[in-house]
């Protein structure tokens, strides 16, 4: 038997001792150790606080870069794009071009795509509500209006944002009276 062999069967077979000792002795010292304990936190307190407070300025600098890493990612640039969009939603920020219908026509706000409100006549709205709504009105609202636009997807706000540039320089182009750009 090796030395490391019998060491290990040493403590193989005394193991449940140890045990009985170690349990008996915290009993027996219970109340120094709980003393210990005390004291110790006590007299480390300003050090934990110290090392509390750098660790909280380094990850702080850390997760800084970080945040600015994102930002100046793609996924970041987009969700910040996502994120104003939806924004301005929530604002109910829209633009509404000017009503080119005589009073006497009552005229409904219809949603070219997100944000584009254009007037047209209550009547032919309701002839094409429904499914494809939006692509039902385009031909419409571009003979209308003398414009032209793309349909943008409302559930992708990214590129309505995008394309509300575009939309706007079409519309432009076009000689359309812009209200409130
Ligand atoms: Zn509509």
């Amino acid at each position: 038997m090796t030395s490391k062999e019998y060491y290990v069967k040493y403590y193989q077979e005394h193991k449940k001792e140890r045990k009985e000792y170690d349990v008996k002795y915290y009993q027996e010292h219970k109340e120094k150790i709980k003393i210990r304990k005390v004291k110790y936190y006590q007299e480390h307190k300003k050090e934990r606080k110290e090392s509390d407070a750098k660790y909280y300025q380094d990850n702080k600098k850390r997760r800084k870069i970080q945040m600015a890493k994102y930002r100046n990612s793609l996924p970041g640039k987009i969700a910040s794009i996502r994120a104003e969009a939806k924004r301005r939603r929530n604002f109910g920020y829209e633009i509404l071009f000017d009503n080119i219908f005589p009073k006497s026509i009552k005229t409904v706000g219809h949603h070219i795509s997100n944000g584009f409100v254009f007037n047209i006549p209550e009547s032919i709205h309701l002839q094409h509500l429904g499914n494809n709504h939006r692509e039902q009105l385009k031909p419409i609202v571009e003979q209308l209006y003398n414009i032209s636009y793309t349909i943008v997807d409302e559930v992708d706000s990214l590129e309505s944002d995008i394309n509300k540039d575009k939309q706007i320089e079409s519309v432009r182009k076009n000689g359309n009276i812009c209200k409130n750009q």
